[in-house]
């Protein structure tokens, strides 16, 4: 061990770098020298707030645990740097076009999020992608700004169309892109029909194909978009219609979260020969979506991990631009008007998940007696001797030796050679030399493979408030990593190495592996809990995805949130809660009645009352508890005296 270092005082410098908070954080999050999390969402970097104070104005006005914070300064700081980014690109490059965002709805529909973002997008003239008819329907009630773009993805049936159409009579720039040749004809048909000329957009599907977990929706075998001869023949229907002016925008999409530079790049210049090609086929053009992609950097490695990006948003802005220029410029083409469809970006900083940790279990690798009973058996007397030979030269081979006895024990056990307390007795001597082996490695120059991580298998299993499934789908479903951190007690060194269990009880329902500059770890350095004290963590650069893709599974429901504005004095008021969903709420989700199983139990309990199992008064008592329970919230709840 290193001794010097460990004899340093601890300090947040430590915690900084430890949780890496500097270089996930984007200058939002930070540490204040009281050791708390704060969260800097203004220009004005001098003005934060501090999570754990805000966390007790919540729980002091009567809101529990799991929570989600929503910081909608943190939208308005994303719009305004990603357009503030294109605009000193497009002055760079004297490009002549604009740059037009918009944000596709899916990454985060909650009408709080489209609210703020067109509210504060009015300045930019941000618009609105929609994939379906109710987003297309929540994008005409809040886009009121008919400078901005509105972008139709998706399939498209006529009720859709229709509505389209009528948008682009309201004066909306509504474009229909087109992802399968069969959406042309019903559109030709309810353009003539209605009398309203369509703005058209087609969707190609570009060969090219990047790296990272989302980009199957790239590439020649993705599901969406036209191939180059279906392009062509689009073309040619509507030529033939007349109606060639109506096509104005060309969009590809190359999938989310794009860790690689090098991969935005060569799908450009693909694109770019696609839209030189509708140029000269006599499209009218002027519009060119290059869809979502712009990643976040999850895991602070600013690399080309899964988790991370190779760039910043300023090369993402100026890589646009520069390869646009260069490619039109052989064909002597106009710039267009860029649109991106940012989602990820855009909101994945604005919300925290925050939870509270009700309970912790570690390895028991004290209580190896110092003399054990006469008749212990060889195989365990075998194991205690590895631990007596244990030394910094033989760790690799007590290793082998404690697995070899470990599974003999385990096996003379299944077969009867070998008791209960037997066996248990064999454990404890087992993590004892592992104990033992996780202290030897750190004197050691060169760790063996076997021993690098051999820490983490004695590693605790902190209980925490909060559901996977519900909160965080991506970590369960595509092992995505999220910055995880306690949000207090920075200036303590965290002593323990954990990993997260959920309140479900599903084995699948924990978080085992955590950012690291070096790619992901397998523990995450926590704190010891305190008795009388709540210990929460955070979950950060949750606001993408995460919010309606989670699931009910154990019925455990959708959080309190709560959404924070911070004013230039430091100050900050809860514009917005919404209470999670209670008991009974989940319950109706998944079509049970509160209102009929409360009558269903209320006879259960008569028929019980009538068997003399309990009192007319018990009764009474445990109808009030279910109905209350009802009431309340899925998730641990503090007790309550
Ligand atoms: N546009 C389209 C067509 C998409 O399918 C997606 C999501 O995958 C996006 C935009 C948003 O991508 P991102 O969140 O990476 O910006």
């Amino acid at each position: 061990m290193n001794l010097k270092h460990s004899m340093e005082r601890w300090t947040i410098e430590d915690s900084a770098d430890l949780y890496q908070i500097r270089e996930w954080g984007a200058g939002y999050f930070g540490i204040s020298e009281k050791g708390d999390v704060v969260v800097t969402p203004l220009r004005d970097k001098s003005v934060s707030v501090s999570l754990p104070e805000i966390i007790s104005g919540i729980v002091a006005r009567g809101y529990d645990m799991p929570m989600l914070l929503r910081f909608e300064d943190i939208l308005d700081s994303q719009i305004t740097q990603l357009h503030e980014s294109f605009r000193s690109a497009i002055a760079r490059f004297d490009y002549k076009g604009q740059y037009k965002g918009v944000y596709p709805i899916k990454v985060n529909q909650q009408k709080q999020v489209i609210e703020t973002i067109t509210r504060i997008g009015k300045f930019y003239h941000h618009g609105l992608e929609a994939g379906s008819k109710a987003e297309l329907i929540a994008a005409l009630t809040f886009l009121e700004d008919k400078e901005a773009c509105l972008v139709c993805n998706g399939y498209k049936d006529r009720e859709f169309i229709d509505l389209g159409l009528f948008a682009c009579k309201m004066g909306f720039k509504c474009f229909f892109v087109l992802e399968m040749p069969g959406e042309l004809d019903l559109i030709l048909e309810r353009s003539k029909a209605l009398g309203i000329k369509p703005l058209l957009g087609v969707r190609f599907k570009l060969s090219t194909q990047a790296g990272g977990h989302w980009t199957e929706s790239g590439g020649d075998r993705s599901i969406f978009g036209l191939t180059i001869s279906q392009v062509i023949e689009t073309i040619e229907k509507l030529k033939e219609a007349g109606m060639l002016d109506c096509l104005q925008l060309l969009h590809y999409h190359l999938g989310s979260q794009i860790p690689n530079i090098r991969d935005i790049r060569a799908s450009i210049q693909e694109a770019c020969r696609v839209y030189a090609g509708l140029v000269l086929e006599g499209a009218a053009m002027g519009y060119f979506d290059l869809g979502g992609g712009l990643a976040v950097d999850y895991d602070g490695s600013h690399t080309n991990y899964m988790n991370s990006r190779n760039y910043t948003l300023d090369e993402y802005c100026a890589d646009m631009i520069e390869a646009i220029m260069e490619i039109l410029s052989e064909y002597n083409i106009a710039h267009p008007t860029i649109i991106t469809e940012s989602g990820r970006a855009t909101v994945a900083y604005y919300s925290v998940l925050l939870f509270n940790i009700f309970d912790t279990s570690s390895i028991d690798t004290d209580s190896v007696p110092e003399e054990l009973p006469e008749n212990t058996p060889e195989i365990i007397l075998n194991m205690l001797e590895v631990l007596k030979s244990l030394n910094v030269r033989n760790l690799q081979e007590c290793y082998n030796d404690a697995l070899y006895y470990r599974d003999e024990i385990r096996q003379m056990f299944k077969i009867g050679d070998l008791t209960m307390r037997q066996r248990a007795l064999g454990d404890k001597i087992f993590w004892k030399i592992i104990q033992a082996l996780s202290e030897g490695v750190k004197d050691l120059k060169f760790v063996p493979k076997d021993l690098m991580d051999i820490e983490t298998a004695l590693c605790d299993t902190y209980y925490a408030n909060f559901s996977v499934f519900q909160s965080l789908p991506d970590s369960w479903a595509i092992g995505h990593l999220f910055p995880v951190m306690p949000v207090h007690r920075l200036a303590e060194k965290p002593e323990r190495n954990a990993i997260l269990a959920d309140i479900t009880c599903d084995c699948d329902g924990k978080i085992d592996r955590f950012i690291d500059k070096q790619g992901m770890r397998r523990a995450l350095k926590l704190h010891t809990i305190r008795e009388d004290e709540e210990y929460y963590l955070g979950v950060f650069l949750v606001g993408a995805y995460q919010e309606t893709l989670g699931d009910l599974h154990n019925l455990l429901g959708d959080t309190n949130v709560v959404s924070i504005r911070v004013h230039e004095d430091g100050n900050y008021s809860f514009v917005r809660e919404i209470e999670g969903d209670s008991v009974a709420d989940v319950l109706s989700y998944v079509e049970y009645d509160p209102k009929d199983m409360t009558k269903q139990f209320r006879a259960t309990a008569e028929q019980a009352v009538r068997e003399n199992l309990i009192t007319p008064r018990e009764r009474r008592e445990i109808m009030n508890m279910y109905e209350e329970g009802l009431r309340g919230y899925p998730y641990f709840e503090p007790y309550r005296s």
